[in-house]
């Protein structure tokens, strides 16, 4: 255990970073399945070392709150006996892939993704020479199906397509085809060549879609040893459908994607198979019938699909965020109610410019400056404010009557 280091961005297990509520460590769980008796194990042992709340990130990662330097640890070991740790820091960064949470229930799935993701991720972790690729670096798996991955951050994209896989890059909409048996060493191939042809360029490029801009998805591809194929289809994301009773799942949303220790142990209480992390900031439960909706709705989770927190993101912001100066999520569930109903999110609340709760335009964004609020319509925390410098009174006045 002696490799780890504390840092301050990016956490993962083995690389936890300080935030103001302590350390955080964020677990990786391929596909996003996990039994009832680890999630029970890591509600104990949020509860033991960390302050007792997680958050589901963006990437469908879990991530425990608030544990001590000195807990660290041991939190460690215990993960390990989990099986809930990588062999060391670089393999844990690597094994950044997010799959489709339904492909087996899900009858118009059109390939497997947690099988396609397991092996993905087994074939990074082996591959050493990719352990420089950028920390943010990742791949999605989509099945093709009705939860289709589109807004889900990724780098390089899979998607079962009939009988194939299409394989697209972050910034290109274009696909090339292939056999689902070959498409890992193409996947690892295409992360080879970012490397290579980022290397090239000063400063390099960090992200897919920025090496697609300075070279085109058309290079990339070729530099591969692979074609350009057919324009894609890409099928719709949203996390609203996965929330209710269903045929095969009951879904429940996070506000702000924050769990606490107890809602993990409730949630392993009501499992009849397994418990499924999304990447939508929901949990699915498949195998669960609807009567269970109202206890979980008690329990503190969002049940109805067009519940107005869905249509808000807010990062944790001051005080659990170090670098936060205002208050955020009391500030965004106070202005979610002013729109009762809204598809998509409308309102982004971040405690400074770092866009940890979505990279994504809005319609509304208020960022943390110097203790004081930026609004920024129709784009991203660092864009051009139309206001600066609110405080969160007048931004609420201003939204309540109307005028941002
Ligand atoms: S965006 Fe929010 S959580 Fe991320 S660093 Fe800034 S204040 Fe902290």
């Amino acid at each position: 255990m002696s490799e780890t280091r504390i840092r301050g961005w990016c956490p993962g297990a083995r690389r936890p970073m300080r935030s103001g509520d302590g350390l955080i460590l964020r677990l990786r769980v391929t596909g996003g399945r996990l039994s009832p008796d680890t999630v029970r194990a890591i509600a104990d042992l949020a509860s033991r070392y960390g302050n007792g709340e997680l958050d589901l990130g963006r990437r469908g990662g879990l991530q425990l709150r608030g544990v001590g330097d000195h807990d660290f640890g041991a939190l460690e070991i215990e993960l390990a006996a989990l099986g809930l740790l990588d062999g060391d820091a670089g393999a844990e960064a690597v094994r950044n892939v997010v799959a489709s949470p339904l492909s087996d229930l899900d009858e118009t799935a059109q390939g497997d993704a947690f099988a396609l993701a397991r092996q993905l991720e087994a074939a990074l972790v082996a591959e050493t020479g990719l352990r420089s690729l950028p920390a943010k670096f990742g791949f999605s798996v989509d099945d093709g199906g009705r939860i289709g991955l589109t807004e889900v951050p990724a780098d390089v994209r899979l998607r079962f397509e009939r009988n194939n896989v299409a394989v697209s890059l972050d910034g290109d909409v274009r696909t090339v085809m292939l056999p689902p048996e070959e498409t890992v060493a193409i996947a690892l191939r295409l992360a080879h060549t970012f490397l290579d042809l980022a290397s090239r360029i000063d400063p390099p490029p960090r992200r897919m879609a920025a090496l697609v801009d300075h070279v085109g998805a058309e290079t990339l591809f070729a530099s591969a040893g692979l074609g350009m194929g057919d324009i894609s289809r890409p099928n719709r994301t949203d996390a609203a459908p996965l929330i209710g009773a269903f045929s095969v799942h009951v879904g429940v949303g996070l506000p702000f994607g924050r769990i606490t220790a107890d809602q993990l142990l409730f949630l392993a209480s009501l499992a009849a198979t397994d418990i499924r992390l999304t990447p939508f900031r929901v949990v699915l439960l498949p195998g669960v019938s609807a009567d269970v909706l109202p206890r979980l709705a008690d329990a503190g989770f969002v049940t109805a699909p067009d519940d107005p927190l869905l249509a808000v993101v807010a990062c944790p912001g001051a005080p659990a965020c170090a670098t936060a100066t205002v208050e955020t999520r009391g500030l965004a569930r106070r202005l979610a109610q002013l729109k009762s109903s809204h598809r998509g999110i409308w309102l982004h609340v971040s405690g400074c410019e770092k866009s940890c709760a979505s990279s994504a335009r809005h319609a509304v964004t208020l960022v943390g400056r110097d203790g004081g609020l930026d609004l920024v319509l129709d784009g991203r925390p660092a864009d051009l404010p139309r206001h600066a410098g609110l405080s969160p009174e007048v931004a609420e006045a201003l939204f309540r009557s109307g005028t941002q």
